[in-house]
């Protein structure tokens, strides 16, 4: 099975190996001092950048080595993922430590893409987000596909099927509301996401903390609690008048309250016995019985990996226009979670920055350097984890040796590249957080 997949590996690895180009240019003893650009021939900057930006996810690359090796059962037909079989690739190329300028194109990739899609990128629409969210939803569908074998199997064949691994974006967000008063909550609703999309506010700056608790939370005034007003029936019983029907209803809910069991939203506000009993009793519409709830918002399954959006897009009569607010981002930010109980850390790896106009502007991309290492005897190492077949045995990166090895002090000094097109340069971690006028996309791992 695995050698299927190696030929196609194989013959990807030679169609994109082919396009890249080196230039005569200064060499570098440092492997960080250069990484592979890309070439820009007309508006390719969206792509450059959004390529560039899931460089140095290292969940990616677990997850693409746990894809390669997983263990399909032999009667099952092997979907071919070209697109993650293309991504391998690329990004297997751009983090190839290199020691003097080199670019290669985009468009083998994005001509991939296309015809998955039997449909043309027009490099008119330029938008890296537009392309982040096609890239992670063509990676989902072919996951999908991969794993479809699995709802065509018996349940005992189930049991001996290897667990897929957890596509490295995907993320269930779980909202539900609390009552200020009775402290109760209401069922919660959960919704898949893939992507952290936020709308920047037209002021002139705020934090990226503060634009996802603002999107996350939600203050509902004058909502009618069905746990406080039970209570309220509850405690004015002896002055209401009740049917026998609405007096045996009334002794289930207080059972359910007592038990803990009655949450706030329950189907049992629109039952006719409970609109019967407040229509009927006047001292129950007082409007000071409503309460305040808030909605709260947290992963019940997180995400390895949390690109987030900064829609910047302001459309006022015909025209619109760039929000250039200045977003504070942290090189670390933190999520609940329902699955822990401290919160989940995700650490800054890559911005895709936009400066100029909505209809023409250049994109970039700060991407984070591996940790490069200098041994005793002066080769370089660094922390990737390779994507590879187990059969190969060097799935772990070559830090095989941990005492007598140097961590790098460009490395530390300049943790970052700033990747324009085929333009590198090193840069220090404040250059990056200082730039929150431009921040597009920025993209955190756990
Ligand atoms: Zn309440």
């Amino acid at each position: 099975m695995a050698n299927g997949i190696l030929s196609i590996y194989s013959i990807i690895s030679r169609i994109f190996s082919k396009n890249i180009h080196v230039e005569d240019s200064k060499k570098s003893k440092r492997p960080d001092k250069y990484t592979t650009g890309f070439n820009n021939t007309a508006n390719d900057c969206f792509a450059n950048s959004t390529i560039q930006s899931l460089a140095p996810l290292w969940r990616l690359n677990e997850y693409f080595t746990a894809m390669i090796n997983y263990p399909l059962p032999s009667e099952a037909i092997r979907y071919p993922m070209p697109l993650h079989l293309a991504m391998i690739d690329m990004l297997g190329t751009l983090q190839q430590p290199i020691h003097s300028n080199k670019t290669l194109s985009v468009w083998n990739l994005l001509h991939l893409l296309e015809q998955i899609h039997q449909g043309r990128i027009s490099r008119n629409q330029h938008d890296a987000h537009e392309l982040m969210v096609m890239i992670i939803d063509t990676l989902e569908d072919e996951y999908l596909k991969f794993f479809s074998f699995i709802s065509k199997l018996s349940e005992d064949m189930k049991k001996d099927v290897a667990k897929p691994p957890h596509f490295p974006f995907s993320s269930i967000v779980e909202s539900k509301l609390r009552c200020m008063k009775c402290k109760q909550t209401s069922l919660p609703v959960k919704n898949p996401m893939m992507m952290l999309e936020l709308i920047t506010p037209q002021i002139s700056a705020t934090s990226l903390e503060k634009m996802i608790s603002n999107s996350r939370s939600e203050v509902i005034e004058g909502y009618s609690c069905l746990v406080c007003m039970v209570k309220v029936m509850i405690l004015y019983q002896s002055k209401l008048t009740l049917t026998l029907e609405q007096t045996e209803f009334m002794s289930r809910m207080k059972e359910k309250l007592i038990a803990g069991e009655l949450l706030i939203n329950e189907d049992y506000s629109e039952d006719p016995l409970y609109k019967g009993i407040i229509s009927s009793n006047s001292i129950l519409q007082d409007d000071n019985l409503k309460s305040v709830v808030f909605r709260e918002t947290s992963f019940d399954v997180p995400p390895d990996i949390i690109p987030i959006h900064l829609s910047r897009s302001i459309f006022a009569d015909t025209q619109s226009w760039r929000n250039a607010c200045d977003v504070k981002f942290p090189n670390k930010i933190e999520f609940k979670s329902m699955t822990s109980l401290v919160p989940i850390v995700y650490k800054l790896k890559s911005l895709v920055r936009h400066k100029g106009t909505h209809s023409s502007g250049h994109y970039e991309c700060y991407r984070k350097k591996p940790q490069f290492f200098k041994s005793e005897d002066g080769e370089y190492l660094d922390d990737i984890p390779k994507v590879t077949f187990k059969k190969e045995e060097q799935v772990t990166s070559e830090l095989k040796n941990p005492k007598k090895k140097k961590k790098l002090g460009s490395v530390l000094s300049k943790p970052f590249w700033r990747v324009s097109d085929s333009k590198i340069t090193e840069v220090s971690e404040d250059s990056v957080l200082s730039d929150g006028k431009a921040a597009y996309m920025i993209i955190y791992e756990r």
